[in-house]
């Protein structure tokens, strides 16, 4: 088996990757241990800044086909303060999206897969990642995979990229996954029917942790439970009903609107997710999506990460593919646009993940947020990608937003 591009893992990152070679006439093969469609446990919340990456696709229609809700902001939740904020046209925003989408991740990410076999892609469902394969002198050449059957298949590659989600084998192979200790998170989703339609997401901070929530299509409640890992150890509820219902107290909004409503599919549990990676190329191989790092996600920016890490990569890999010799040139301009994009944008979350620890910090801002709503809708904004933490540093963005609001 021969390819340009082996692409190990079919979530956003792996399909869109797939997608752009293939439709550029490279031999790519998709593999995914899964057959699609598959489970993906998530937030389900697609932030404004996906939609051109979706446009670039030509899958736009299609999304919008399959009835997403359209999220226009979010409720902010916590130790008994509340604000909502808008996504908003702001000073320096890249793209002038306002709504982002609440849509089932089984079904988008099937969207995305198919749109990428149409492209050209070769789909290898079933077919787990083992091993890489080596040179000599250290450069992967391939990799082994396993097929439903437990038969071992050599597949040899220009390129393997890893696209293999948090716990990513393809990074561990390549020694350079970090887990962030101090993020030691579990989480647990599901659905719910029942529940009054909002075009607004909703997040509620508990001490350590957060629910999460969204409308999605065909009416579905999406909400997941986000925990430090240890609770898990110390819980005493006897089934997870229980468990996420003795979270409840500190989200009296949230058990309100589940009250009355059906959960119409189980509890599904993902973790610890937060994890860095060292490099994230290598000669013959790289890391995108969530195997290249993936920090936290209350901001619900990962699907963006994966989609805008494979453009940048994929762009790369093209250059690399047509001139080897000036591979390392091309691969250094995928990490100079993720450490551009997204390293200040985990970063950011990082903080906020730690500025959440402190109760007060969180009723102050919430507070400040409720009687300031330009605060709020900056905040929603920035977690919207349209515009870059980095924007926030220039007085020039400041000069602006005062001059909208006054206005
Ligand atoms: C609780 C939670 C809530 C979240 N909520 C949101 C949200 O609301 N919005 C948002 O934007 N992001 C959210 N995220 C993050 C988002 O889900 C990820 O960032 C996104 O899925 C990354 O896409 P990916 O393609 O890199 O990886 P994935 O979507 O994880 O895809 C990886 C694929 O690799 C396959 N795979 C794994 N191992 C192997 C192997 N050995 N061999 C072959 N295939 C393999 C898997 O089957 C999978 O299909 C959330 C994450 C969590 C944990």
């Amino acid at each position: 088996m021969k390819c340009d591009v082996l692409v190990i893992g079919a979530g956003p990152a792996g399909s869109t990757l797939a997608h752009q070679l293939a439709r550029q006439g490279f031999e790519v093969r998709l593999a995914d241990r899964k057959a699609f469609p598959r489970h993906k446990a998530c937030g389900e919340f697609l932030s404004p800044q996906c939609l051109p990456y979706l446009q670039d696709l030509g899958v736009e229609a299609e999304v919008r086909a399959m009835g997403p809700m359209l999220v226009r902001g979010m409720h902010l939740n916590g130790y008994g303060q509340a604000a909502t904020g808008r996504f908003r046209q702001l000073p320096a925003a890249t793209t002038p999206q306002l709504a982002g989408f609440g849509i089932r991740r089984e079904r988008f990410d099937e969207l995305l897969r198919a749109a990428s076999e149409r492209a050209g892609a070769v789909w290898m469902p079933r077919h787990e990642f083992v091993a890489l394969r080596r040179a000599n002198d250290g450069r992967v050449i391939g990799a082994q995979l396993r097929d439903a059957g437990g038969a071992l298949i050599d597949c040899e590659a220009r390129w393997v990229i890893g696209a293999d989600g948090v716990h990513s084998r393809v990074a561990r192979d390549l020694s350079v996954q970090r887990r962030v200790a101090w993020l030691d998170q579990f989480a647990l989703v599901t659905h719910f029917r029942g529940v009054t339609a909002d075009p607004c997401a909703e997040v509620h901070l508990l001490p350590g942790g957060f629910f999460a929530a969204t409308t999605v299509d065909e009416d579905l409640f999406s909400v997941n439970l986000v925990v430090p890992r240890r609770s898990l150890r110390e819980r005493s509820a006897a089934d997870w009903d229980a468990f996420v219902a003795s979270h409840f107290e500190g989200a009296p909004l949230l058990a309100e609107r589940l009250a009355h409503a059906e959960r119409v599919a189980p509890w599904r549990g993902i973790g610890p997710f937060a994890h860095t990676t060292r490099a994230q190329t290598f000669p013959g191989a790289a890391l995108v999506g969530d195997a290249s790092g993936y920090v936290d996600p209350l901001t619900g920016e990962g699907i963006y990460f994966a989609l805008f890490g494979a453009r940048a990569l994929g762009e790369a890999l093209a250059a690399a593919l047509a001139q080897p010799g000036k591979s390392e040139n091309a691969m250094a301009t995928y990490r100079q646009a993720r450490r551009r994009e997204l390293v200040p944008r985990m970063r950011a979350s990082s903080l906020l993940q730690r500025a959440l620890r402190h109760p007060w910090l969180v009723r102050a801002f919430l507070k400040r947020a409720a009687s300031w709503p330009a605060l709020a809708d900056l905040i929603v904004t920035l977690s919207g990608d349209t515009i870059h933490p980095r924007d926030l540093l220039r007085p020039s963005f400041w000069r602006a937003f005062r001059a909208a609001e006054v206005a």
